[in-house]
């Protein structure tokens, strides 16, 4: 192999979240993979016998980069064109208005895209119907998502475009019906997937570029490996699968992808023996699919009653059945199973389909997730520890939704043991934790001080009891969550041999005031070696 020259990151304290060695002061790094690591000396004099140069870091303390476990780095990369309409506008005029300024530069009979609706935190306290968005154009088609992903909003001429009618059937998803039994230009779950996947595509240069300003943007966070959930649940799943395998030949990729795809793609990466398959920078992983949909949409599966509807549990978007024999089956190949589960009972149908995959076929190290788990119980978390599954949990839904389980979806007994990461510290159970870009945007410090802290936008303490250390929430993001993305032997931990991404912050985060820790900075984000972000007033 070509030797390049070697790279030594010094002048920073370096928690090496290794128990070989916790703390160090320089490391040597040598064609994108960690050379050693140890004091200044020592570390110098290695390099001296080749070619060598050195970062002066210039204080703060160095980590392994940071890994983020759930996400849709594709979805955002297409928001970054689309308008946002999240509860920060207020209300439907507001969001209404930031719509017509894009109109003004948008052709005629060009969609236009929204996202992060949310009718439960804005004023008018709704969903949107057609009627809203007619007002603002039947000559534009007009298509927003809901925040949470799981439903959207349509006008008139999209609704044609779509071929969305009275008729329209679509398995695991609603077109919904006025008295009339027309469309109120609502449409729920696989709905809206379906409505995705029938826009015009971008061109896959487009793609590649969105994708790169993405990435810049979890740079930006400290992020040097992301995972890409569920791939082919909207957009054009082939042409996003080659920007990405393009990005990796040219070597652009500035962090790690780790992709998660839908059944019906798996099911094409299968016959081809595709999966697992990848470079340093790209891999595809494992498959994600959804068994219910979101607690603030009242569309999760709860054992018990919704708070404000006591006889409304919500439902599964698949039989008990389905969901044993999806993951049975991928189970049975060696393929890693991420499932989004948000309600208890959705949790209960998922661990149970693992028990008894593993029962017929055996315990495999295949680091299966369940995504959000944001109800399970100390109970389901024990049977999840003996089965393998790591729990991802959804951190800042707390800080965001909070008061409202509180008040409205769940009451305040099942809000304080949501996303219970405490539960997991005494259980010793790893987790993770992530924001589900873009439904909220890219953050590791304000997702770690959201799961430390646990305290709701209404300045409301949801849960001590489930409150963790800084320590463990740093962990969450390296060591533990290193292996929901098969990289448990080349990332999370400053070691030789591993790949050289790390994140510098300005400050060291276990000495910092929990209370501020949202407010430490990322200084220097470092992925194989290379610098690919650095704060403008860092050096
Ligand atoms: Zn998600």
């Amino acid at each position: 192999m070509l030797v390049r020259e070697k790279i030594v990151f010094t002048g920073a304290d370096i928690v090496t979240l290794s128990e070989k060695l916790p703390h160090a002061q320089a490391v040597c790094v040598s064609n994108g993979r960690i050379d050693c690591v140890g004091s200044e000396s020592e570390i110098l004099n290695y390099a001296k016998m080749g070619n060598y140069r050195v970062v002066q870091l210039q204080r703060g303390t160095l980590y392994p980069g940071f890994i983020d476990t759930h996400s849709h780095l594709s979805m955002y990369s297409n928001c970054l064109d689309q308008v946002y309409c999240g509860s920060e506008l207020g209300s439907i005029a507001a969001i209404q208005e930031e719509i017509s300024k894009k109109i003004l530069t948008t052709p005629e009979g060009e969609w236009i895209i929204g996202y992060g609706y949310d009718d439960s935190a804005i004023q008018d306290n709704r969903h949107m119907d057609k009627q809203d968005l007619d007002i603002i154009s039947t000559k534009h088609p007009i298509l927003i998502s809901h925040i949470s992903n799981h439903m959207g909003y349509v006008n008139t001429l999209g609704l044609n475009l779509l071929n969305f009618t009275s008729k329209t059937k679509i398995p695991g998803g609603k077109v919904v019906l006025d008295e009339h039994g027309d469309p109120t230009g609502f449409i729920l779950e696989n709905a809206l997937v379906s409505a995705f996947g029938k826009l015009p595509p971008l061109t896959e240069e487009k793609i590649k570029e969105n994708i790169t300003r993405a990435i810049a943007d979890y740079n930006k966070n400290g992020i040097t490996t992301f995972q890409d959930g569920a791939i082919g649940f909207n957009g054009n799943p082939s042409a996003i699968i080659r920007a990405y395998t393009s990005l990796d030949r040219e070597r652009k990729m500035n962090a790690r992808g780790y992709l998660h795809f839908i059944p019906d793609i798996m099911e094409q990466l299968v016959q081809f023996g595709l999966w697992k398959f990848g470079s340093d920078y790209l891999t595809f992983g494992g498959v994600k699919y959804f068994t219910d949909g979101s607690i603030q949409g009242f569309t999760a599966a709860l054992k018990d009653g919704y708070y404000s509807r006591p006889n409304f549990k919500g439902a599964l978007l698949y039989s008990q059945k389905e969901i044993e024999n999806l993951i049975s089956k991928y189970h049975s190949m060696g393929i890693q199973v991420a499932v989004h589960t948000n309600g208890d009972a959705a949790s209960e149908a998922v661990i149970s389909s693992f028990e008894s995959a593993i029962k017929k076929y055996g315990t495999k190290e295949l680091h299966h997730m369940l995504i959000h788990a944001q109800m399970v119980s100390d109970a389901q978390l024990e049977r999840m520890k003996t089965c393998g599954i790591t729990p991802s949990f959804f951190s800042r839904h707390i800080e965001v939704w909070g008061d409202r389980h509180y008040s409205t979806f769940i009451g305040p007994q099942r809000t304080a043991r949501m996303n219970p990461a405490g539960s997991c510290v005494r259980l010793q159970i790893p987790f993770s934790l992530h924001v589900d870009t873009p439904v909220l945007p890219v953050t590791v410090l304000g997702s770690m001080h959201a799961a430390v802290n646990r305290i709701s936008n209404g300045g409301r303490l949801l849960g001590e009891n489930q409150r963790i250390s800084p320590r463990q929430a740093l962990e969450a993001y390296t060591v533990h969550a290193a292996s929901c993305c098969g990289g448990e032997n080349d990332r999370g931990k400053i070691e030789p041999g591993r790949l050289a991404d790390f994140v510098l912050l300005d400050k060291n985060i276990e000495k910092t005031d929990p209370l501020k820790l949202r407010d430490v900075q990322v200084k220097m984000t470092i992925c194989g070696g290379n610098i690919v972000f650095q704060r403008k007033d860092s050096q």
